[in-house]
Parts: C-alpha cells; sequence; structure tokens
C-alpha cells in the first residue's frame, strides 16, 4: 500500500522561502529584505545577521549541522564546501552560530576549478556572494545558500552571475518597449523557463561491469541489438515498477525543495525517462535544474539504479536532450509572446517576436556555440535530434501572418491589401498546435520557444543567457528607433516589416532531420557547424566580443576565458574516451575474441581428426582473425596519434575532431564486428539487449 502523503504541506518544507521569512522574521527585517530584493539595493549587515540567525535556528531544527555557499563553477555542475555552525564558548563547549557576514559572503579559495585564466596563481582565490533571489534550502545535513563566484578583481567566474545580468539587460530593454505601447504598471520583465529534462536509467550491476560507462558515461562500443527503438513502444509506455518507485521517491525529493517537478513519461528509447518541471523565473530555473540532476542520480543510486544523463549512452536509439521553453513575462503576468485580443496587443507581440527572429538570425553562431560540447556532438545532426543548423518554427499560422507582412499581401480577410501592424487584427493563434513540428531546433509553440538543442548533462544558463542577450540587443535598437519615431505607427510597421524581411532566411517549417534541408540552409546562407570543434572558433568572434561586452554581459575577459575553458573541456574528454577505449579493446576485447578463436581452433581440429565437417569454424576463424588484427592495428594507431595532439587549443580541438575520433570510430567497427562473431559466454561486458532490456 502506498504511505498517503500530503504534498503541500510536502512542498518547499525544506526551503527557507518568503513563507517562512515572513513567519520567522521581524516584520522591519523582511521588510528590509523585501526592499533589497524589489530594488536591488545591498543588504544592511543588521538585516544579513538577523536574516542569518533564523535561517540558522530554522536549518537546525531541520537536522543541519553545517552551512555552504552553493555556486556553479564554469564546469557546468555545482559545487559545495561545508562549514559546521559549531563556535568554541572557551570552556570546552560549542554553541551553534552563523553570522550575517557568514551569509553573505564567503571564500572558498576554490583554485583548482578552470578558470581559463581568469586568476593568476598569485591572487587565485575565489569569492561567493549570496544570490538573494534564490531561496536557502536544506539538504544531506547542510544548509545551502547559493551564491555568486567570482574572483579578487570581481570577474564572473560562475554560470550564473552572466545569468543575472543577462536576466536583468533583457528586462531593461523589454520595458522600453512595453513603455512605447503605453504599459506604465511593468517594472520588471521575467525570463520564464521550464527546462524538461531526458535521462536514461540502468541496472547498477549491468553498469559496473562496464568500464566505458563508469568512465565516460556513454557506451564506446556495443554492437546493434535485434530489437532497438523501432516498434516504438516504449514512448509514452507503461512505466515499470522499479522505475515507477524511483520517479515516486525523485518527486518527493524534489518537492521538498519547492522544485515544481510535474511530468513524468518514458521517451522514445528504452531506458529512456522525461522530467519536466513547470516554468519558473530563469535563475530559479537554472539552479532547480542542476538539483534535479543531481538527485536523479542520488535517488538512482538508492533504488540500485544509474542515471545516465549523458547525450548519447548508446548509439543507435534516441539520444537525451534538455528542452528549453523560454518565453518572457511582466511581473504583472503578461507573457509577451502571446498574441493578443486588440490589434495594439499583436502589434507588441508582433515587435518581440521580430525581434527575435532577427536576433537568433544575426547570433545563430551565438547560440549554437552555447550547446557545443562533446557529449552533445553525438546528438546534433543526428536522426532523432535536431539538426547543428538554427531555424525557427513558427507553425502555420504564424508563418502565414509573417509571410503576409513580408509580401504585404492580402491575409485572410478578403478586401485589404495589407496587413497594417497596429491597425489590423491578427487571427488568433492557438496555444496548443497539435502538429508540432520535432525536427525544428527553435519551436514556437504558442506563447513561448522551445529550444531543442541543449544537452541533457549540462548547464542551462549558457543558452539562456545568448536568448537573453541577443533579445535584449534587438530591443535595443528598436527602442532606440521607436522612441525618436514622428509617426510611431508608420515606424513600427517599417520596422517589423524589414525585420522579418531581412530575417526570413531563418524561418522553416519543413524537416530539419533531413538532407534536403542541410543543402537548403546552405543555401540561404545558415551557417551549419556541425561539432564542437568547428564551432567553437566562431564563439569569441568580434561580433560576439561585442555583443556581449556591450550588454555588459561578460567583459573580454570573462566571455574568452570560457572559450578557453569549453576548448580545453572538449580536448580532454575526447582524451579520456580514447584512452578507455584503447584500455578496453586491448585487456577486454581481444583477449576475449582471442579465447573464443582458441576454443573454436579447438574444436576444429577435433573434429577433423574424427573426419568431421569444419566449415562454420574455419570460417569464423578467419574471419575473428582478420578483425582482431584489424582491431590492434586501429588500437595502436589510436596511441600513437594520442601522443601528438597539438599544443595550441584551437588546433588540438581540430586534431581530435579529425584525427583522434576517426579512428575511435573505426576501432569501434571492428569491436563491434568481433561482438558478432563472438559467443555470448566470451564477451567480456554486457550488451546493448542486456543494457536496454534488463
Ligand atoms: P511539451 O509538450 O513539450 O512537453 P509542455 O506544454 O508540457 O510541452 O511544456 C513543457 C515545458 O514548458 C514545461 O516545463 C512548462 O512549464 C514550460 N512552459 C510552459 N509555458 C511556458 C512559458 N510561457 N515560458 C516558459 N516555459 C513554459
Ligand atoms: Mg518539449
Amino acid at each position: 500500500m502506498n504511505a498517503v502523503i500530503n504534498v503541500p504541506e510536502l512542498f518547499g518544507s525544506d526551503v527557507f522561502n518568503e513563507a517562512t521569512m515572513r513567519q520567522r522574521l521581524s516584520p522591519e527585517v523582511y521588510g528590509a529584505w523585501r526592499t533589497c530584493i524589489d530594488t536591488g539595493a545591498e543588504l544592511q549587515l543588521s538585516t544579513a545577521n538577523a536574516i542569518a540567525e533564523a535561517m540558522k535556528d530554522w536549518a537546525i531544527e531541520k537536522g543541519a549541522t553545517h552551512y555552504t555557499h552553493w555556486f556553479q563553477p564554469m564546469t557546468g555542475i555545482t559545487a559545495e564546501k561545508h562549514d559546521s555552525f559549531i563556535t568554541p564558548t572557551g570552556d570546552g563547549r560549542v554553541i551553534m552560530e552563523f553570522s550575517g557576514k557568514e551569509l553573505v559572503r564567503g571564500e572558498p579559495d576554490a583554485s583548482s576549478f578552470p578558470s581559463g585564466g581568469l586568476r593568476a596563481t598569485f591572487e587565485a582565490r575565489g569569492y561567493t556572494a549570496w544570490d538573494t533571489r534564490s531561496c536557502a534550502f536544506v539538504k544531506d545535513g547542510s544548509l545551502y545558500i547559493p551564491t555568486c563566484f567570482f574572483s579578487y578583481n570581481g570577474d564572473a567566474l560562475d554560470k550564473k552571475t552572466p545569468l543575472l545580468r543577462s536576466i536583468e539587460e533583457v528586462s531593461r530593454e523589454a520595458i522600453r518597449i512595453l513603455r512605447l505601447f503605453g504599459d506604465k504598471e511593468t517594472q520588471r520583465v521575467i525570463t520564464c523557463v521550464g527546462a524538461e529534462q531526458e535521462y536514461f536509467l540502468l541496472p547498477k550491476d549491468l553498469y559496473a561491469q562496464r568500464e566505458d560507462l563508469r568512465i565516460t558515461g556513454r557506451t564506446l562500443f556495443g554492437a546493434q541489438p535485434s530489437k532497438g527503438q523501432e516498434l516504438d513502444d516504449h514512448y509514452f509506455g507503461t512505466i515499470r515498477t522499479r522505475v515507477s518507485s524511483f520517479m515516486k521517491d525523485l518527486d518527493e525529493q524534489l518537492w521538498r525543495l519547492g522544485i515544481l517537478s510535474k511530468t513524468k513519461h518514458n521517451e522514445g528509447a528504452p531506458c529512456q525517462h522525461e522530467l519536466a518541471p513547470i516554468y519558473t523565473d530563469a535563475n530559479n530555473a537554472c539552479d532547480s535544474n542542476q538539483l534535479i540532476m543531481e538527485i536523479m542520480k542520488k535517488c538512482a543510486a538508492k533504488h540500485n539504479l544509474v542515471c545516465l544523463l549523458h547525450e548519447k549512452p548508446f548509439a543507435g536509439v534516441n539520444g537525451s536532450g534538455k528542452h528549453n521553453n523560454w518565453s518572457l513575462a511582466t511581473d504583472t503576468g503578461r507573457n509577451l509572446f502571446s498574441p493578443g485580443k486588440t490589434p495594439r496587443q499583436n502589434a507588441q507581440f508582433l515587435v518581440f517576436l521580430a525581434a527575435f527572429i532577427q536576433g537568433v538570425d544575426e547570433y545563430q553562431d551565438f547560440l549554437r556555440c552555447t550547446v557545443a560540447y562533446a557529449g552533445n556532438d553525438h546528438r546534433l545532426g543526428a536522426h532523432e535530434a535536431p539538426p547543428a543548423i538554427i531555424s525557427i518554427f513558427l507553425g502555420d499560422e504564424l508563418s502565414a501572418v509573417v509571410q503576409s507582412i513580408i509580401d504585404g499581401t492580402n491575409y485572410h480577410e478578403p478586401g485589404k491589401s495589407l496587413l497594417r501592424i497596429g491597425v489590423d487584427g491578427i487571427p488568433s493563434i492557438p496555444q496548443d498546435t497539435t502538429d508540432r513540428n520535432r525536427t525544428s531546433p527553435l519551436a514556437f509553440t504558442g506563447n513561448k520557444f522551445e529550444f531543442r538543442m541543449a544537452g541533457s548533462s549540462q548547464s542551462i544558463a549558457g543558452p539562456n543567457i545568448a536568448l537573453n542577450t541577443i533579445m535584449a540587443e534587438q530591443l535595443c535598437r528598436f527602442a532606440d528607433e521607436l522612441e525618436k519615431a514622428e509617426d510611431f505607427d508608420a515606424t513600427l510597421q517599417t520596422l517589423v516589416c524589414k525585420a522579418l524581411t531581412e530575417h526570413q532566411r531563418v524561418i522553416f517549417g519543413g524537416n530539419g532531420y533531413s538532407e534536403e534541408w542541410k543543402q537548403e540552409a546552405a543555401r540561404r546562407g545558415l551557417s551549419n557547424l556541425a561539432s564542437t570543434a568547428e564551432a567553437l572558433p566562431a564563439y569569441v568572434s568580434d561580433k560576439n566580443i561585442d555583443l556581449v561586452v556591450r550588454h555588459g554581459i561578460f567583459n573580454e575577459t570573462e566571455f574568452r576565458a570560457r572559450h578557453a575553458i569549453h576548448l580545453e573541456s572538449y580536448r580532454k574528454i575526447v582524451n579520456i574516451e580514447a584512452r578507455t577505449m584503447v584500455d578496453m579493446a586491448i585487456h577486454q576485447i581481444l583477449p576475449a575474441a582471442s579465447a573464443y578463436t582458441k576454443a573454436l581452433c579447438d574444436a576444429a581440429a577435433a573434429k577433423r581428426e574424427m573426419g568431421a565437417p569444419c566449415r562454420s569454424e574455419l570460417d569464423l576463424i578467419a574471419k575473428l582473425s582478420q578483425q582482431q588484427d584489424a582491431l590492434y592495428q586501429r588500437t595502436e594507431q589510436l596511441k600513437q596519434e594520442l601522443t601528438a595532439i597539438p599544443a595550441d587549443p584551437t588546433e588540438a580541438a581540430a586534431y581530435c575532431r579529425k584525427v583522434v575520433i576517426a579512428s575511435m570510430d573505426a576501432i569501434r567497427a571492428s569491436a563491434d564486428r568481433l561482438e558478432e562473431l563472438t559467443a555470448k559466454a566470451y564477451w567480456p561486458f554486457p550488451t546493448y539487449s542486456d543494457l536496454l532490456f534488463y
């Protein structure tokens, strides 16, 4: 029997949220905190002290003994260092203390995180500062304080700081547009994000038997099983008991932490699942997604499962992504990507839409680069994932509206010669378009854009920083023009029409997986950066540097540091994978194939002595021997290649892509052929069938 859980009571019970603050803080302190949140002013030390005291008492009641400044270094995951609350009293006892200073600022040092050259060794210290817009929470016996992480001279060393900057920036520019449309109430425009998280679950014992899974998070070898996902019998299928008890446990843990876990279901590939939370502001969505990934892994272990967040754990079946649903809304609750009811509202919607289209087209490389890393390379451009080419799907209705603006032609209603923005109404766009194009990397789904290129393991900060920044840029340009316009309506009409006309090439409603689209996209001049090695040089183009610096999202040093870290991590990952392959080939696969060949030789010899036919043995022996030699030779070659990786980071990435990965593909081909030829009893680790159909 299921124990009854009271979800409303459970929800957020481990979070020091607004309700708890109101309850636990004096009205003066609560008011002072609220003012800081609303105005962005700095917290007074006395206020911080009072909050820290209340937080500590609350956390201790929840079983905490420690606190930690929780931050998001450029590795894409989170980091923490725990300090206990104990303070000696001088007579051999301790009391539990936590000061405002400790709450607001930390000095974790943390000099071993990649900094992309941002910290010289003589000032390697990193500092943390409380992000007051994200709530503290209790987990595993510690009070977690979400923080920004930065260097001695203030350079951002994390993913949160630039995200917060981009959230402010797009809000500022969006408000300029709203004011032009007569909105006087909106104080902030909020970036709304809902990130759907895909993942695989495998039995722990099988996982443990595969070095590739343990070390790299994906299978480097594995012949295709007789059954894959072609029957589509897993997608939305009944969830097996073991998995559903994992999911139940996971939901409870997430709810305790105030994470709005909403939807769970089986995904396309066998063993693949998805969790979607209800969207929140981008800052909290990003924090929550980090917690979701971490808790998924821990919770799986409790259920004797392993959660794989890699983008492509198995060749030949779907990979895992993270659909990043993004929109802008006013603090009064109006979605700025909702087509409105009046011509005026529609005009405003079209401004935001045109800004988005223009921005994505102009900065397609920037957006592409935010999802460029080794794991995602196996996914983007593969059959079931969006291509590496950026395009926008608008759906039939909205495409028709856009087209009529571009053409200046009749739209639906006869008798009208063109759609006059701000004067004519456009038909309402259905919120739930059922024929959604799943092959599009960036789809308009009623009142939001769904960016589908993000990989399952990555932080969503990068893509959202890019979306916010390119949007801020275009809104800024539009506002500059509209604010000085003498005839607002005419200027608006010209502006929207010009943006849509000049950037219509990025709109595409067809099959993004097809070969024809690749050719068509090339004709349209869209960029197609097929891999990380090809994409990353474009990240630090003058155009992108100018964009992020002008909007104060990154200074040039901070931006180049990200580039250096991405390049370096690509080289490291390819290297680790290559070395793991060599290891498995030499120590597991070749000995197994050899042992089986020996058994076949013995059998053939015995048969021959008896005068029995032994054609199958001889045939297998020949094939096995040939593949073993090929595998051995290719492995030796890869070992050589790994010693010759160029020192220059950009050249190293290109070399890894061209030389190392090509050898890895060849090694895999031979090894997978050997798996097909070798008796199951001899094969040294679980096969795809074992793993996917446990
Ligand atoms: P799907 O069919 O792709 O699963 P859903 O409607 O279930 O789409 O939504 C997926 C995600 O999008 C959820 O996290 C949801 O909360 C989020 N979402 C819905 N509306 C918005 C919005 N206006 N802005 C951002 N995210 C949104
Ligand atoms: Mg989706």
